[in-house]
This record gives structure tokens, sequence and C-alpha cells, in this order.
């Protein structure tokens, strides 16, 4: 037998041959290889191909949100392969899970978001949204109201609609062409949202798409008050409000939607990510019941957006199993109480760590801020990444954003995660922080 030593060393070799990685330097994969292999998960850890375990303190990308190593949900894809794994639902085909999961969801989502269009994640959740408000303004006879404004900083996705979308310059930068009639505002300020409107005329945008809590952008929150703002902002303006809440949905930020937390129903939700926990691809666009009748009465002949995988039988019961958990073992409220016991093992860390310029958390979605203490900004070199590496191998995973002028420590563990592994995962991130400041100052 193959010792696993051996047996890793064979794999990194053909990773590094064969395996184009996503978002990843591929110039270090081919230098060191991938740092884990990972062969086994259960609630909050991973294990590598050596037996290293680690604590998933990201869910992976923000979307293990009822942890790793569910039976029932093998068990519901099994099932569903098994009878039928697959049936396409263009020319109105249909199939029992993803009329049941999209009756679900409209259950569950706030105020009358109520119809369905699925996908299989976020990038084709954020595409689909752009395409589906522009049709619906060509319907109600204004086609010319099709620009989409965004946020900077913000994220979402990477097809060419949702790369153009997303407010992150290096994303952008990476490609040498977008889509037209993508703008970016400020992400605090309502009032930048009313100047845009203001200067580029009302009568040409048709939606405004913003992140509850920039995820991938650093984990940032809006000033109180902004969601209400630009919510009336597009109400008054015939402007159509997207809420991307690929991460923040499905209990995250402490309640189902984070839209919530804000009292704002958008016109457009996105959803993927947790909507399965990341056990097998899913997206979803959720759309209001007004926008969907609007869209029936106004539509004729066929409605030309479709991918071979909207509304996939098998993905739509692992979605619909993975919501039954979540409210079985009460996931979202969890994600509250954890999400308080986690803040205040920030705030102690913000007050004993002297780089640590901000820390933030809504829920279990949180992030520490890295700066030299006396200069009060950013040091001369990202200080972030280093904390997680030295989290690496104190045995806890966690990101870093290091673009827009941000040098910032995220993470999102397991809904699932209890009171003793919140403490091991702020221990650990306080002892890699220190470890670190003792390195740069
Ligand atoms: N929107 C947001 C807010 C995201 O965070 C992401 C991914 O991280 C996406 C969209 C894109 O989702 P996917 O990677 O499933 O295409």
């Amino acid at each position: 037998m193959v010792k696993a030593e051996e047996l890793r060393e064979q794999l990194i070799e053909l990773d590094k041959k064969h395996f184009i990685h996503p978002t990843s330097s591929l110039k270090q994969q081919h230098e060191q290889g991938a740092p884990f292999i990972f062969t086994k998960g259960e609630g909050v850890y991973l294990t590598d191909i050596t037996g290293k375990r680690v604590l998933e303190g990201m869910s992976s990308l923000w979307n293990v949100n009822i942890g790793y190593g569910r039976k029932e949900l093998a068990e519901a894809a099994r099932e569903q392969m098994e009878n039928l794994a697959f049936t396409n639902s263009f020319s109105s085909m249909s199939n029992e899970p993803a009329i049941r999961l999209a009756a679900k969801l409209a259950e569950i989502a706030p105020g009358n978001l109520d119809a369905v269009f699925f996908t299989s994640g976020g990038s084709e959740s954020n595409d689909t949204a752009y395409k589906l408000v522009r049709y619906y303004w060509k319907l109600k006879g204004r086609p010319e109201k099709k620009k989409i404004i965004s946020r900077k900083k913000g994220y979402h996705g990477v097809n060419i609609g949702a790369t153009s979308a997303t407010g992150i310059s290096p994303f952008q930068e990476m490609t040498t062409s977008h889509a037209p009639d993508f703008l970016h505002v400020e992400p605090s300020s309502s009032a930048a949202l009313l100047e845009c409107i203001d200067s580029e005329g009302a009568e040409t945008i048709a939606a405004f798409i913003a992140e509850p809590i920039q995820g991938a952008g650093g984990v940032n929150m809006a000033p109180d008050g902004y969601f209400r703002e630009v919510r009336e902002i597009c109400s008054k303006h015939n402007i159509l409000f997207i809420a991307d809440e690929v991460i923040t949905g499905f209990g995250r930020t402490g309640k189902m939607f984070a839209c919530e937390h804000y009292r704002v129903v958008p016109d457009v939700m996105l959803v993927a990510k947790g909507i399965t926990s990341g056990y097998i691809p899913l997206g979803a666009v959720i759309v209001t019941d007004t926008i969907h009748r609007e869209l029936i009465d106004l539509s004729q002949g066929v409605l030309l957006h479709g991918y071979t995988y909207s509304g996939h039988p098998t993905a739509c019961a692992v979605g619909l199993k993975n919501l039954e958990i979540m409210e079985r073992e009460n996931l979202v409220e969890n994600s509250r109480l954890m999400g308080e016991k986690l803040f205040e093992g920030l705030k102690e860390i913000e007050q004993e760590i002297e780089i640590v310029g901000e820390v933030r958390a809504l829920g279990l979605i949180g992030a520490v801020e890295v700066v030299h203490p006396t200069e009060k900004k950013r040091f001369s070199e990202l200080v972030a990444p280093k904390v997680s590496a030295e989290a690496a191998k104190r045995g806890l995973i966690v990101r870093t954003v290091g673009f827009e002028g941000m040098d910032t420590v995220v993470f999102a563990p397991p809904l699932v995660i209890n009171e003793n592994e919140i403490k091991e995962m702020v221990a650990i991130l306080k002892a890699s922080l220190k470890a670190v400041q003792e390195s740069v100052l």
C-alpha cells in the first residue's frame, strides 16, 4: 500500500501538471503545490490526506452552512439519483424537487419574493438577474432602461456580466473587455447612488445591485440606514433593487436572509452557496410576485434564457433536505447566538493585539482589519496573509482580502459551530496574530 505521504506527493505532482485552480496563484501552485489535499469532513473540521485536522473557519467558500459529513444529504441525493437523476425544465417540463424547492424558497424569502429561476451558482444567478431585469423593462416598453449600478468593493462572481458588476479592480483588470452598461458607486453612501442616478438619468437605469454585507470585498457593512435609503431611492426612481445574498443567505448573518436585518425587501434576490451548503452546485434568482405577474402578462413567445441544469432534480432534492436540516436544528438561531460569542472573542482580540485596527461580525461572518498600530494605516506590505498562514499551521482555515486598500482576515465558520469550537477558533486567531505581530513590529 502506498503510504499517505507518498500518495500526497504523487497527487501534488498530478495537480501541478493538470489542474488549473480557480482564483489561485498559478505560479505558487506550480512552485509549492497544493497546501492541503482534503479527504474528509465532519462538522466544522476537515482532515487532509496526511491526517492533519483543521477547523474550517471559512465554511470552505462561505457556503458549507450545515457543516461537513451530513449523511442525510448524501441519502437525499442517492434516492433522487436512483429515481430520476436528471430531467430538464425547458419547454415547461417539471420535476417534484424543483417545484417543492421553489415553493419552499417562496415561503422563507422576505415579503412577496415568490417566484424562482434556478441556476447552478452565484455567477449564473447574477447574469440571469441582469438579463431578467432588462427583459422586464423591455417588456414594459422601456428598453433604454438597461444600466446596472453596483458598488465598489462588491463581488458578484466571474461570468462576464458578474465580473462587470464586481467593483474590485483586480478582478476587473484580469480581463481586457467588459460588458457595457455597468456603473460603480461608493459603497457606503446613499447620496453616491442618488448622484449617479441624477447624472445618468433614471430612465437609463434598470437596477441597482448590492450585497447586504460585502463578503469577498472584506466583510464590509454599510452604515445604519443605508439599505432603507437605497430601497426608497430605487422605488422613487423606478429602479429595481437586486440583493445579492449569495453569501449572506440561509442563516449566515443570524437571520435567514441578511435583508431582514434592515427590514428591506428587494425586488430580486440572488442566492446560491448555502442553498445546498455546497453539497451540490445550485443557485437561484427569486423575484417578487409583482414582477413575475408582469412578466407573465407582458411576455410573448419563449423566455430565451435557461441553463441545462436550471431546476436540476438532484440538486433541488439536496437543497430541500439542507433547508429541512437548517430548520430542524435551528441553525439560523445558532448562527446568531454563536455570532455573539464570536464577536465577544474578537473584541478581546481587538483590545489585546496592537496590529488589530478593527473587528467586525454579524452572525457567523466576520473580519479582523490589520493596521500599523502607530501609523494607523496598512503596513507597507500585506500582513493578513501571514496571519492566515500562521492560523493554518495551528489548525484553522481563514481567508484574507488584500485589494482596494484592505489588509484583512475574514472568516465564516459553519453554522453548526458550538461554543467550544468558537473558543478554539478565537484562540488560534489570537495566537496567530500575536506571532505575526512579533515578526512585523
Ligand atoms: N455573489 C456573491 C456575493 C459571492 O460572494 C459570490 C461568490 O463568492 C458570487 C456571487 C459568485 O458565486 P459563484 O462562485 O457560485 O459563481
